[in-house]
């Protein structure tokens, strides 16, 4: 059998580098393995303002590099393919990684899961493009930029209302854009926010376009008002996506407890598998925060180290 690994690290986000800095503290040696989007959904922030220690906010970028760069200091292994398949039903775990000229097997004595959950997109043209350039995807990350402006809320779920009733407190008016008639929300936050005067309900509307380039940034949205069948555009200079996450979480399906929303199941950074621990936006939505992500990477790492002592 190959070298098999104290300690493996799936996700380079905070939460997973943090846990590398921790491991290497602790010489485990760990790997990282980094996935596809190396750096995770922190890298699409444009300014973090309530990270501790940094009272005039610091690029989302900029915090990762600076995190990578402690956990590479102290030894911190990388390897940048994508887990494919795992095997926890056996010890040590086995972890299949895909790599740009095919995969390979790594074996590891225990295992830190911070794959993170990412936010879904309508698929629309300009996305990518515009993504961090007035399209965002959370409000309590970027809201503070649109103060006294004019922005777009889409969806029609709790994280819609939240958001929409956090970028009130900056922004002039929230335009709140739903595909249909009825809300998902809990009564409770839907009529928190409709009873939010700077809040504006667009019902039955399908986004079909985001406006703006690089340059400009977002200058509006163009929905389809389904009843009427007819496209309006909405001026705006923000427009935040809330229409759900999507934990990455499939390969650990028949291998570990999932909840009804597919994030880990977990207490605390604990499994139901021993010896496999979890950190950052992957146990669930409610505290999907920065800070929360590099501490419980810090705690995964802690259980890492008593995990290994015992066995
Ligand atoms: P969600 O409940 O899945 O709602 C997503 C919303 O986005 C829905 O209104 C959905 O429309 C809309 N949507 C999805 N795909 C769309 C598309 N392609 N085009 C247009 N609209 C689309 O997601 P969430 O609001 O992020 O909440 C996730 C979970 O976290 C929920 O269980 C929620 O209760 C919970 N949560 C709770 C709190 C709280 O209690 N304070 C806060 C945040 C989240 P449809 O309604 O038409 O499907």
């Amino acid at each position: 059998m190959d070298v098999i690994k104290k300690v493996v690290i799936i996700g380079s986000g905070i939460a997973g580098l943090t846990a590398g800095m921790y491991c290497s503290r602790a010489e485990l040696n760990p790997l990282i393995i980094e996935g596809n989007n190396p750096g995770g959904l922190l890298m699409l922030t444009s300014q973090i303002e309530n990270y501790s220690g940094f009272p005039q906010g610091i690029s989302g970028f900029d915090l990762v590099n600076k995190v990578r760069e402690q956990a590479e200091m102290f030894g911190t292994q990388f390897d940048p393919g994508e887990v494919v398949a795992v095997n926890l039903k056996e010890h040590p775990f086995s972890l299949k990684v895909a790599t740009f000229d095919g995969t390979k097997e790594i074996f590891t004595e225990s295992l830190i899961i911070a794959t993170g959950s990412s936010p879904r997109m309508l698929g629309l043209d300009q996305e990518k493009d515009l993504m961090g350039y007035g399209l965002s995807t959370c409000a309590v990350c970027d809201a503070a930029f649109y103060k006294g402006k004019q922005v777009v809320v889409v969806g029609g779920g709790d994280t819609a209302m939240e958001e929409a009733i956090y970028l009130t407190r900056f922004a002039r008016q929230v335009f709140l854009v739903h595909r249909r008639d009825e809300l998902r929300a809990s009564k409770i936050l839907a009529l928190e926010a409709k009873e939010n005067k700077k809040i504006h309900f667009v019902l039955n509307a399908k986004p079909t376009a985001i406006l703006g380039n690089r340059d400009d940034g977002v200058t509006g949205i163009e929905v389809l008002l389904q009843r009427e069948n007819k496209t309006r555009t909405i001026p705006c200079d923000g427009v935040f996506y809330a229409i759900g996450y999507t934990p990455n979480t499939k390969v650990f399906e028949g291998q570990l407890q999932l909840d009804g929303q597919k994030y880990i199941a977990s207490n605390g950074v604990l499994t139901n598998k021993e010896g496999v621990f979890v950190a950052g936006d992957v146990m669930g939505y409610k505290y999907q925060q920065a800070i929360v992500a590099a501490g419980t990477g810090c705690m995964a790492a802690l259980e890492v180290e008593s995990f290994l002592r015992k066995l």
